[in-house]
């Protein structure tokens, strides 16, 4: 079972987003001997194939030093398994030295684009765009692959057409999150997203992706089509996260998820100290992860779409009760409502709109034209 380690090496930031909670002004730069110590930690810990994500705050300030010496250790250190990487950054920091040790190790970038220019900075900073384009240039120039995602708040909801036709022109694969509360501070609620604005936001963008198929990639849209058709969800919101992800501090603090970075209640151990799954699971964080999984079982059971849900994020769940246990991801509705879609179409267009079979397997053309054509979503993902 490959499972998934977020590397934190800092939560500080060269920005300041209006609607972001994951960075810390005064956070620590990680030091590669922590890095020396989670190879140690994941040596005895696991010996599965593991995905390195760098996250933060802002992982380019740890610097090109930092990663020329990180990725190797990492590589190296664990290569009698499978091994890969990628980064979550607003390229604000990239540089070609930076570019040339990430070609080498093959990581590609996420980064973060909130539609065109002047949308994008009004919900995130004057400047911003200019400064993540010049580093995606840079980026490019060295064969990295970029993809952005675009966060979409109450302000921006509005401008959906506009966000996605940038992404359409400009050739971008369109990856993107609703705006959310934090555990943290009420800093971004301003700017979330109502679960049934989240919802409608996902089937229009699921229809203008029908309507442009083969000309833009939506990797959301195809995340959920591919829960429903294989049944398991394709991303963590829709799977049980609990025991498959980590997350690594700055100062080595190990985390259910990087959400959880800085909030020291939510420390299952330290890669220093090199825990086995039995010391983190004596944690209170690693224990209320698997409760929620207890009480997804329970209040999801008789939901239709629980095997490729799952309850959705356990961090969202935590937020409106302030770290208790009180209910699922509170976009419950937005998940139903794009589950029931996607479900309705593929009915309508296996079945017919009386909901019987019509003779697919024999005679395939004879089925009626469908409303839209998710079945190939679908097979384009198998
Ligand atoms: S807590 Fe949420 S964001 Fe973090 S790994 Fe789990 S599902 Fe993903
Ligand atoms: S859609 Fe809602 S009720 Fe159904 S599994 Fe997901 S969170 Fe649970």
């Amino acid at each position: 079972m490959p499972f998934h380690v977020m590397l934190i090496p800092t939560l500080g930031c060269p920005a300041n987003c209006s609607y972001c909670w994951s960075s810390e002004e005064k956070s620590p730069i990680m030091k590669i001997e922590t890095i020396k110590e989670v190879v140690e930690w994941l040596k005895v810990f696991r010996g599965d194939s593991v995905t390195f994500t760098f996250h933060g705050g802002e992982p380019l300030l740890a610097g090109a030093e930092f990663y020329r010496e990180a990725l190797p250790l990492l590589a190296e250190g664990l290569s009698t398994r499978h091994i890969a990487f990628a980064i979550q950054t607003n390229l604000w920091k990239m540089t070609h030295e930076i570019a040339e040790i990430f070609a080498e190790y093959n990581v590609p970038i996420g980064s973060s684009l909130d539609g065109p220019k002047e949308l994008n900075d009004s919900q995130r900073g004057k400047g911003y765009f200019d400064k993540t384009m010049k580093g995606y240039e840079i980026a490019r120039a060295h064969g990295l692959e970029v993809r952005f995602i675009t966060t979409f708040t109450s302000h921006s909801v509005k401008s959906r057409e506009e966000i996605f036709n940038f992404y359409l022109e400009n050739g971008l694969t369109l990856k993107f999150h609703p705006c959310l509360p934090s555990l943290k501070g009420d800093n971004p609620n301003q700017w979330t997203l109502e679960p049934e604005e989240y919802g409608e936001l996902l089937i229009y963008l699921l229809d203008k992706y029908l309507e442009n198929l083969g000309r833009i990639e939506v990797m959301n849209i195809d995340h959920l089509c591919k829960g429903v058709f294989t049944g398991k969800g394709a991303v963590c919101t829709y799977v049980d996260c609990m025991g498959d992800t980590f997350a690594v501090g700055p100062e080595g603090s190990i985390y259910p998820c990087y959400r959880f970075v800085g909030m020291p209640e939510y420390v299952m151990g330290n890669v220093y100290d090199r825990p086995t799954m039995a010391d983190l699971a004596q944690s209170e964080a690693w224990k209320q992860m698997f409760q929620y999984k207890e009480y997804v079982d329970t209040a999801c059971s008789k939901c239709a779409h629980i095997k490729y849900c799952r309850g959705g994020c356990p961090y969202n769940a935590l937020v409106p009760s302030d770290g208790k246990i009180e209910g699922v991801d509170p976009h419950c509705p937005a998940y139903k409502m794009i589950f029931d879609e996607i479900n309705d179409r593929v009915n309508e267009e296996m079945f017919g709109s009386s909901g019987m079979m019509e003779n697919m397997m024999f005679q395939p053309h004879s089925t009626k034209p469908s409303r839209s054509g998710i079945m190939s979503i679908m097979l384009k993902k198998l």
